[in-house]
């Protein structure tokens, strides 16, 4: 299936539905859309780089069209949420969480960023390994696999549908250290509610008995210019990743803003994901401030496609503006 079949193409809703902001009329550019757009989705990837050393694959994983709720955002009704959505040119029926996860090739390694949904989430999601066959890159390819963090999203591609065996038993499985520890306690899944076990559940039955686990710090140095960066607050461990070469940076923010339309352009809004949120919203500020400052590239898990682009000043709010756009 096409990607275009489910997804709506933006800049045509933008010129139906939301012409007025479509014109500028707001002076916002929160709306822009990259013309790469249509194209990137439709292969299911595209190549960036960092400085020379430095490639980056983004690879498209689909959409889960989450349906509205008032648990959803603390700090913004419905009616925000969805005017927010709007704004953005998007269309405002659901909530559109896309995903998209990251190959980075450097210093000879093949490295991947967290493994998309393995098309065990949403039926509109589980693209990544078309987009990953459409790159030229195949899974005994993996040298190693840093994940961000150990929610469903990002590593349920990394485990078979019904037996968990591994879909990359080859490589390295770099996780991080709190991360790691708070998922793998056994007490904790008395403490999650019960909708909440299963996940825990398929954590334990995996990561501890695979052999080609092992555990970074933050602040370590992962692969040849890649750090591990805590940015603990959406988990006990979530994780960025910087990349760097030569003057030339990039930040894969993982789920730090999730849909930038809804919690950059409002900084104090809540995501009902975030385990702390206090501490998410303060190192999604601090990241946001740093992104603007350093004019860094920066590239979010759910952040449409193409995902990766600098976050600028809006007014007194802040957009993203898509490589390409
Ligand atoms: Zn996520």
């Amino acid at each position: 299936m096409s990607n275009s079949q489910f997804q709506p193409n933006r800049r045509e809703m933008l010129l139906s539905a939301a012409g007025v902001s479509a014109l500028g009329l707001t002076g916002s550019f929160a709306w822009i859309d990259s013309p790469l757009a249509g194209s990137v989705r439709d292969k299911g990837y595209y190549s960036w780089k960092v400085g020379s050393d430095i490639e980056v694959i983004s690879i498209y994983d689909g959409i889960w069209k989450r349906d509205h709720d008032e648990n959803f955002i603390t700090g913004a009704t419905v009616e925000e949420t969805k005017d927010a959505l709007r704004k953005a040119g998007m269309d405002d029926a659901k909530v559109p969480i896309e995903f998209a996860f990251t190959i980075v090739k450097t210093g000879g390694k093949t490295i991947l960023i967290d493994a998309g949904t393995g098309a065990q989430l949403a039926p509109t999601a589980g693209l990544g390994a078309a987009g990953m066959k459409n790159a030229g890159v195949s899974a005994s390819d993996i040298d190693t696999v840093l994940v961000s963090h150990f929610h469903p999203d990002h590593i349920f591609g990394l485990m078979e549908k019904g037996t968990n065996a591994q879909v990359f038993p080859n490589a390295e499985i770099m996780v991080g250290e709190a991360e790691y520890a708070f998922w793998t306690d056994p007490g904790l899944i008395e403490k999650l509610p019960e909708g909440r076990r299963g996940l825990a559940q398929r954590i334990q039955a995996t990561f501890p008995s695979w052999k080609n686990v092992s555990q970074y710090k933050s602040d370590q140095e992962v692969a040849p210019g890649i750090r591990s960066v805590d940015t603990s607050g959406h988990t006990p461990g979530h994780t960025a990743f910087h990349l760097s070469s030569g003057n030339d940076q990039a930040m894969l923010i993982g789920d730090m803003i999730n849909l930038p339309a809804l919690f950059l352009a409002n900084l104090d809004w809540q995501l009902i994901f975030d385990a702390d949120k206090d501490k998410a919203t303060t190192a999604r500020k601090a990241m946001v401030e740093r992104a603007v400052a350093e004019d860094m590239t920066v590239a979010g898990y759910h952040f449409g496609f193409p995902n990766s682009g600098k976050i600028k000043k809006d007014g007194d709010s802040h957009a993203f503006v898509p490589t390409g756009a």
